[in-house]
């Protein structure tokens, strides 16, 4: 028998219906590519989008085509984000701070007919046309005013392109398991995998991100998405936020301290998300300038693991919560959100930092678990390492053109290439990636663990641990650090605030100083480029 109930398909367009109809004046505050600050609403994004979803109908796009956003955080790039999945085509979003190589490989792979860009990206675009022979069009997200001389094929201002679009084009009509959106995973080997998102996974995902023990988003919050939106499904943040009609502030090109700090306090943001490195940058801007943060009551932080020390200042000195977050491209992002349930909710001081620097527990919609090389299940019980596999509706079953089909098992679990532990509670710590796990005797230590701990250090700003061959244990952890702008810490301070903090045998065998450390486009570590660094490096007390 089945149940009685509509068959009310869960599409993305019904959010921004939702949130027009129900938030109309809500506001979307943006910082333009052009410079000034733009207010519109979700009304007017609305009407915007379904303009969008005419023009691309005109244009002859048709169900399933891909349509490609090259474009930062702002309210026009929302507007094409609804009106490319309202057409039944599909949004995929380019992440600009991929290698230009990079960047054709992804276009051509996805065969996107359409490229919406800012006006940023011409003069990289210009470059790599010739080489991009699916993309028909080139829609420059500005006015007339700003559109400059350009030699790319079709190339129209946005504003032009819509102007005499009708606000009230229907819709095209699709299944809930039709493509709506689409990004590419930024590996650090290979070639990157496409993920393709439904309008039912993006739906479901939303749900669960808004939840209490999740986002927490309501329509009384204000929330600030420094993530990019071509960054992981844009954190689904351009979802649930018109879905719980919370009021949106959108960044712009411009992620600096000083940028974002303006932002937060001027819109009175009270949740915001972003990588570490954007905190980093925005702390370093507080501590110089004396600013506060009234609002801001949630930090969301993920993409890479939260440093300890972060999560004690947002704490102590700003008043902020910070909400460790784990996910990825392939889970539409979110896996985990580090949020306190009943057990774990008297905690204080030091203990309640050891519960935030877990990466959280999953919602309805996440099954995890781990497991050893031979698949078996490990126990929950906050220390033992493993595989952490995961699945649930919103989480990729295959890749975009059948590719890295070993990632899936029969059983429809996908392996994160992540190393974890979870606990009685479902609290899931991440320890490392499965390739930078550094094996020290037979056992596993955790690179991450050790960074988080020597950024703790006064005079460190960024730490990197990779593994170094070692003759008797075959690797040991090697240091990597860059000081604070005018401190000299010595190899021996560091490794003096460590001791005591960690197991003996996790203790780094050497601290190397360096200028930078190298990252990938979305803010992480890149050990692979590290590793080929140090890759004649010996530990100095060894004998040849
Ligand atoms: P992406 O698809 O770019 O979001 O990358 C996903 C990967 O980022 C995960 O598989 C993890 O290795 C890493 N990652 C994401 N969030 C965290 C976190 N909070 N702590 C440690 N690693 C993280």
């Amino acid at each position: 028998m089945l149940g009685t109930m509509q068959d009310w398909p869960l599409l993305v367009t019904k959010i921004i219906d939702h949130a027009a109809l129900n938030h109309p004046h809500r506001k979307v505050i943006s910082r333009s590519v052009e410079g000034p600050i733009v207010e519109t609403t979700y009304a007017a994004v609305h009407a915007n989008a379904k303009r969008v979803t005419g023009r691309l109908l005109r244009d002859g796009i048709e169900v399933g085509d891909r349509v490609a956003t090259l474009a930062w955080n702002t309210w026009r790039h929302l507007e094409v984000w609804y009106g490319i999945s309202g057409a039944g085509a599909v949004c995929h979003t380019v992440n600009p701070r991929l290698f230009p190589e990079q960047i054709a490989w992804i276009i051509n792979h996805a065969a996107d007919r359409v490229m919406i860009t800012d006006l940023t990206f011409l003069p990289l675009l210009e470059k790599l046309a010739p080489k991009l022979p699916t993309i028909e069009r080139y829609v420059v997200l500005t006015d007339r005013a700003h559109m400059p001389e350009t030699s790319l094929p079709n190339a129209i201002a946005y504003v032009d392109w819509i102007a005499y679009e009708d606000p009230a084009t229907p819709w095209v009509s699709v299944d809930e398991n039709t493509a709506c959106g689409m990004c590419y995973t930024s590996g650090t080997t290979g070639n990157p995998k496409g993920v393709v998102y439904s309008h039912r996974s993006n739906v479901i995902h939303s749900l669960a991100a808004a939840q209490p023990d999740m986002l927490g988003l309501a329509s009384r919050d204000t929330i600030l998405p420094v993530v990019p939106m071509f960054h992981a499904n844009g954190w689904s943040i351009a979802y649930t936020a018109p879905m719980v009609g919370a009021t949106m502030v959108m960044p712009g090109p411009k992620m600096d301290g000083a940028s974002i700090y303006e932002l937060l306090t001027m819109c009175k943001v009270t949740v915001t998300a972003a990588v570490p490195t954007v905190w980093l940058m925005l702390l370093q801007y507080l501590e110089s300038s004396g600013g506060k943060l009234p609002d801001l009551k949630r930090v969301v932080i993920g993409g890479s693991a939260a440093p300890r020390a972060m999560t004690k200042t947002f704490r102590d000195v700003y008043g902020s919560e910070v909400l460790h977050a784990w996910g990825m491209t392939e889970m539409s992002p979110l896996g985990t959100v580090c949020s306190m349930k009943p057990e774990v909710l008297m905690l204080d001081g030091e203990a309640w930092l050891d519960v935030k620097q877990a990466t959280g527990h999953a919602p309805f919609t996440v099954e995890m678990k781990i497991t050893g090389d031979d698949n078996v299940e490990k126990p929950r019980d906050g220390k033992t390492f493993g595989r952490l596999k995961v699945r649930g509706p919103a989480v990729a079953g295959t890749y975009f053109r059948g590719d890295g089909a070993d990632a899936f098992d029969t059983e429809g679990w996908f392996d994160t290439g992540d190393v974890a532990t979870i606990d009685a509670n479902g609290y899931m710590r991440i320890t490392d990636r499965s390739k930078d796990v550094i094996k020290s005797g037979g056992e596993w230590i955790s690179s991450i663990d050790l960074e988080n701990l020597a950024i703790g250090h006064p005079d460190v700003q960024e730490a990197a641990v990779i593994g170094i061959a070692h003759p008797k244990w075959d690797e040991r952890p090697l240091l990597i650090v860059i000081a604070k702008p005018g401190r000299t810490p010595t190899r021996d301070s560091i490794l003096n605030y460590m001791d005591g903090k960690i197991a003996k045998w996790w203790m780094p065998d050497d601290v190397a100083f360096v200028a930078d450390i190298p990252h990938t486009a979305t803010g992480k570590i890149l050990k692979t480029e590290l590793r080929q660094r140090f890759s004649s490096y010996r530990f100095p007390n060894l004998s040849d």
